[in-house]
C-alpha cells in the first residue's frame, strides 16, 4: 500500500493493521462508524451500495472511503460473507475520551464464511461448516466444525471424489489448508465455489488440544490442528464449547454420490435451489432447530447398520402407535428454542438475559418429555435417549434464581437480575425505589426532633441534598450534626452525615446497579458455561427425538408402512410403492402406485416405454424408498421387504456438470464409469436412457455392454431405462434380467399415460402410434412403417426382434375410458432360456 497516504496518525495505524488483513475487508471503527479505506472502500461500496467519499478531498491523493452504521453493522457483515469475503472487524480498544493520542484499536476478530455464527435468525435449520483439508500420500485429512454448535468431526477420505462428495454434501462454504494440498485439489475445490483459506503455521499446545485428545491417526490430528489454529486466529474469543473431535468413517452409512444426491433432490430441489419438492420438505416435521438440522445430517447419511435402523424403527413405530404422547411430545418440543446453539453463544459469550430465559424455558420442558417417554419405554427402546435427556437441572434453578422472567435485550443497563438474588443488589435498587420515600421520612423525623415545621429537604446539581432552614429557625439547629453549605436571603442549607450517605447510596445506586447487575449475569454466564458439554447432550438428545416423532407424523399422515429389511438374501419385493414427493405434489388420486419385484436372481429390470410415462418417476421412487427405509423411517409403499444398500449410484437427467464443466456425455460416461468401478453386489444402480447423447448405434452399443457388463461382473440391483427397444431381447439370455415397461391407452383419441410398470418389453412401433394420434396423413404413416420395417430387415438382428417385438395393428387399439387392460403396448414375451453361446454374436455391437 503506498506509503504517500500515510500522512495522519490515523491512516497510519490503519494502514499497519490493513497490512495483516490483506484479504480481508477490514472494518475499522470510528466513532459510531465502521470506515473502510481504499481498494476495501472502492469494492466495499460497490458490493455494499454504499456511498463512496473521500478523505482529505483536498490533497493530491485523496483517500476512497465509504462506512457504515456500528448498529448495522452486523447486516453489511453478513452480505460481504454471503458472497464468499472475509471481514476483519477492527475496533476501538480504550475510550477516545480518555485516550492519550491515538486511541488504540485492535482487529477483534475475523469473520469468515465458514466462521460467521452471529448471523442473522432465519438459518437455525442450517449447520455453517467450515472445513479443513491436509494431504499426505495421496491420502486426505479432512476435518470440520460448526461454530454454532461446536460440532468436530474428523476422518480420512481417499480420494477426490469422496472429498467433493463430502464438501458437498456438508455443503461447506469455507475449506482451511496448508501447503501439503495439490494446486490440481485446490482447483477443483475452488469450482465448488468454496472459499479457499491457507493456514501454514499450527499451534499444537493450544487450550483446545482437548479438542484433539481422542483422535488416533497422525493425519487426523494434523488437519484438526491447522483448522483449530485457524478458528483460533479468527475467533480471538473463547471456544470451550467445541466438543472434543469425533473421527467418522463415510463407510458407516450408505453411500451416495454427489450426483446421487443431486438427482434425488434430498435436500435441495434441482430446478429451484430450496428445500420444496424435496425428500427433506416432505419428511421434515420437525418441531425443534436442532432437530431441522439433525434431519438433514441424516438424510445426508443413511444407516447401513441394521442394528442402528432398528432402533430408529422401533421408536418411529412406538410413536406412531401413541398418538397422545406424540402430540404432547410435540407441544413441549415446540417450546424447546435451540439449546445447541445458545450454548455456544454462552461459551463465547455473546448471550443475553432473554437468551438465558430461552435456555430456562426450554430445560423446564425437559422433565415432561421424560415423563412422557419413561411412560413409554415399557421394551426399553428409548433407553438411549432418555440415558442423554439431563434436565440439567442445576442449571435451570440457577437461572430460575437469578435472571429476571422479561430482561431487556441490554446486560449493561440493568434489569437483567431478579429481585432476592444478591443482597447488595437489593440494597440499591431498595434505595433507587425508595430514595424518595426515605427523603420524605428524614424530613418528618428531621422536623420532629429540632422543632422546626418549615424545614425541609431539597436537591441542587452543585451541592445534593440539603437540608433548609429559614433563618430564624437557625438557632434551633442543635450543635454539631448540621454543617452549613450555603447561605441564601432568607435561609440556610445544611447537610448531616446521614444524610450524605444515603445521598452517595441514591445517586450511585443507578451506576451500581448496573455494574452490579452487569458481573452478576456474567458470573451466572460463567456457571452456566462450565454446564455447556451437558447441555449438549441433552440437545443432541432432544433433536434425535424430535427427527423419529418426525418420521412417525410423517409416516402416519402419508401412509407409509415399516419395511422389513433382510440381510440374509437380496429380495426387493415393494408392493404398490409411490414417489412420495410426486404423489405429494399430484395428490394420491393421480398418482399411479407401482410394484418393484427383484427377488433374489433378479438383478435388472430393462424399462422400456416412452417418453414422460414416468420411468424415472418409478427409479427415484425405489432409491427415495432404499433411503427412507435406510433412515428410520417408514416408506411409501403397501408392503416392502427389501435388503439393506451399501451405495446408491445414479444416472438421472442430463444436467451439466456444473462443477467440472464437462459435456453431458461426457458427465454421462464418467458417472456410469463411477458407478461401475465402484458398485459391489449390494448396491442399488439407477440407469436412465444412458447412450441416448451419442450417436444411435454407438450408444445402444454401449448401453448393452453397460449391462452385460452389470449382469455378470457387479450383479448390482439395477434399474436401467432404455429407448433403444432392441436392448430387449437381452432377457433371452441375461438371466438375470427382466424386461418391463409402462403401459399406456388411448382414450378420445389421445394418448394416456398409464403410468403402470407391466412385464415384458414395450411396443417398439410406439412413435409411429403416436403420430397416427396427432392425426398426421395416412400416406405418411403407411410410409413410416415401409421404412421402419425395411430398418429393422437390414438389422441382423431383425430375425431376433421380431421373434420378441410382433406389432399390433394400430387399428385394434380401441379403448374405452377407465379400461386399464388395453395397452398400446404387446403383453410380455415368454421368457427364453438364457443361451449364453448365442450372445457374442448378436446384438447390435457385433452387427455393425
Ligand atoms: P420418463 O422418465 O418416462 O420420461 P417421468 O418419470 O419423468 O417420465 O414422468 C413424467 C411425468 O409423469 C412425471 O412428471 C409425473 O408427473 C408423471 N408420473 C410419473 N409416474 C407417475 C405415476 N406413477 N402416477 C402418476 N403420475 C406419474
Amino acid at each position: 500500500m503506498a506509503k504517500t497516504q500515510t500522512e495522519t496518525p490515523m491512516m497510519k495505524q490503519y494502514l499497519e493493521i490493513k497490512e495483516q488483513y490483506p484479504d480481508a475487508f477490514l472494518f475499522y471503527r470510528l466513532g459510531d462508524f465502521y470506515e473502510m479505506f481504499n481498494e476495501d472502500a472502492v469494492k466495499g461500496a460497490q458490493l455494499l451500495e454504499l456511498t463512496l467519499t473521500t478523505r482529505n478531498k483536498k490533497s493530491k491523493n485523496p483517500i476512497p472511503m465509504c462506512g457504515v452504521p456500528h448498529h448495522a453493522v452486523q447486516n453489511y457483515i453478513d452480505i460481504l460473507i454471503d458472497k464468499g469475503y472475509k471481514v476483519a472487524i477492527c475496533e476501538q480498544m480504550e475510550d477516545p475520551k480518555l485516550a492519550k493520542g491515538m486511541v488504540k484499536r485492535e482487529v477483534i476478530q475475523l469473520v469468515t464464511p465458514g466462521t460467521n455464527i452471529d448471523m442473522r435468525t432465519g438459518e437455525a435449520g442450517e449447520n455453517n461448516y467450515l472445513t479443513a483439508l491436509h494431504e499426505q500420500d495421496g491420502k486426505y485429512g479432512f476435518a470440520y466444525a460448526d461454530l454454532s454448535t461446536g460440532e468436530l468431526r474428523c476422518s480420512i477420505l481417499e480420494d477426490d471424489d469422496s472429498l467433493l462428495n463430502e464438501m458437498i454434501s456438508l455443503k461447506t462454504k469455507e475449506i482451511v489448508i496448508d501447503e501439503s494440498v495439490s494446486e490440481k485439489t485446490v482447483e477443483k475445490i475452488k469450482k465448488l465455489r468454496v472459499l479457499v483459506s491457507s493456514q501454514e503455521s499450527v499451534e499444537p499446545a493450544s487450550e483446545l488440544s482437548y479438542a484433539v485428545q481422542d483422535v488416533e491417526s497422525d493425519l487426523e490430528k494434523e488437519v484438526l490442528n491447522h483448522l483449530l489454529t485457524y478458528v483460533k486466529k479468527t475467533q480471538k474469543r473463547t471456544l470451550a464449547h467445541l466438543q472434543k473431535a469425533v473421527h467418522y468413517e463415510p463407510a458407516y452409512f450408505l453411500k451416495l454420490d454427489r450426483y446421487a444426491k443431486q438427482n434425488l433432490e434430498l435436500l435441495q430441489n434441482a430446478r429451484t435451489g430450496k428445500k420444496s419438492g424435496t425428500l427433506l420438505w416432505l419428511l421434515d416435521e420437525t418441531k425443534t432447530a436442532m432437530g431441522a438440522r439433525l434431519l438433514k445430517q441424516w438424510i445426508s447419511r443413511p444407516l447401513i447398520n441394521p442394528a442402528q435402523i432398528k432402533e430408529r424403527q422401533l421408536i418411529v413405530n412406538d410413536q406412531l402407535e401413541h398418538y397422545f404422547e406424540r402430540s404432547s411430545l410435540q407441544d413441549e418440543l415446540k417450546q424447546v428454542y435451540d439449546i445447541e446453539r445458545l450454548a455456544g453463544r454462552i461459551a463465547f459469550g455473546n448471550v443475553n438475559g432473554r437468551d438465558l430465559i430461552q435456555l430456562k424455558t426450554s430445560l423446564a420442558h425437559v422433565p415432561q418429555i421424560r415423563y412422557v417417554l419413561e411412560e413409554l419405554n415399557e421394551h426399553g427402546i428409548y433407553d438411549g435417549i432418555l440415558a442423554r435427556l439431563d434436565p440439567v437441572e442445576d442449571v435451570f434453578e440457577l437461572l430460575d434464581r437469578s435472571i429476571d422472567e422479561e430482561p431487556p435485550i441490554s446486560v449493561t443497563e440493568g434489569g437483567v437480575i431478579k429481585p432476592g438474588y444478591n443482597e447488595e443488589l437489593d440494597k440499591y435498587t431498595d434505595a433507587m425505589k425508595n430514595g424518595k420515600q426515605w427523603l420524605a421520612e428524614l424530613e418528618a423525623s428531621e422536623r420532629e426532633k429540632t422543632g422546626i415545621h418549615n424545614l425541609k429537604i431539597g436537591f441542587n446539581r452543585v451541592f445534593g441534598y440539603y437540608i433548609e432552614v429559614s433563618k430564624a429557625n437557625v438557632a434551633k439547629l442543635p450543635e454539631g450534626r448540621y454543617e452549613r453549605k450555603q447561605t441564601l436571603v432568607n435561609a440556610e442549607r445544611f447537610i448531616t452525615p446521614e444524610l450524605k450517605e444515603k445521598e452517595a447510596l441514591i445517586l450511585g445506586a443507578e451506576s451500581k446497579t448496573f455494574e452490579l447487575e452487569y458481573r452478576l449475569f456474567v458470573e451466572v454466564r460463567e456457571k452456566v458455561k462450565k454446564q455447556i458439554e451437558r447441555l449438549q447432550k441433552l440437545a443432541a438428545a432432544i433433536a434425535e427425538l424430535d427427527c423419529l416423532q418426525s418420521f412417525a407424523s410423517v409416516s402416519e399422515d402419508n401412509h407409509f408402512v415399516c419395511p422389513t429389511l433382510v440381510s440374509d438374501s437380496h429380495d426387493l419385493e415393494i408392493k404398490a410403492g409411490w414417489h412420495p414427493v410426486v404423489e405429494r405434489v399430484l395428490g394420491k388420486q393421480s398418482y399411479v402406485p407401482n410394484d418393484v419385484s427383484m427377488p433374489e436372481g433378479r438383478d435388472i429390470l430393462l424399462i422400456t416405454g416412452p417418453n414422460m410415462s414416468g420411468k424415472s418417476t418409478y427409479m427415484r421412487q425405489l432409491a427415495l424408498t432404499v433411503i427412507m427405509a435406510q433412515i428410520g423411517c417408514f416408506v411409501p409403499a403397501k408392503e416392502a421387504k427389501m435388503p439393506i444398500f451399501d451405495q446408491i449410484f445414479t444416472r438421472i437427467g442430463a444436467a451439466d456438470d456444473l462443477i467440472s464443466g464437462e459435456s453431458t456425455f461426457m458427465v454421462e460416461m464418467k458417472e456410469t464409469n463411477e458407478a461401475l468401478q465402484n458398485a459391489s453386489k449390494n448396491s442399488l444402480l439407477l440407469f436412465d436412457e444412458i447412450g441416448r447423447g451419442t450417436a444411435t448405434y454407438d450408444g445402444m452399443a454401449l448401453a448393452q455392454a453397460i449391462i452385460e457388463y452389470v449382469h455378470d461382473n457387479v450383479q448390482a440391483k439395477t434399474l436401467f431405462s432404455t429407448h433403444y427397444h432392441e436392448l430387449t431381447v437381452l432377457d433371452e439370455e441375461l438371466e438375470h434380467l427382466e424386461n418391463i415397461h409402462v403401459g399406456a391407452v388411448e382414450k378420445n383419441g389421445e394418448l394416456v399415460f398409464l403410468h403402470k410398470m407391466k412385464k415384458g418389453p414395450a411396443d417398439r412401433s410406439y412413435g409411429i402410434h403416436v403420430a397416427k394420434l396427432a392425426g398426421m396423413p395416412e400416406k405418411l404413416l403407411e410410409r413410416a412403417d415401409v421404412i421402419l420395417k425395411k430398418l429393422e430387415s437390414t438389422s441382423e438382428t431383425h430375425a431376433e426382434t421380431q421373434k420378441t417385438t410382433k406389432t399390433e395393428p394400430i387399428e385394434e387399439l380401441s379403448v374405452s375410458e377407465g379400461d386399464v387392460q388395453l395397452s398400446l403396448f404387446k403383453e410380455p414375451a415368454e421368457k427364453k432360456e438364457s443361451t449364453k453361446t448365442g450372445r457374442k454374436q448378436s446384438k447390435i455391437v457385433s452387427e455393425l
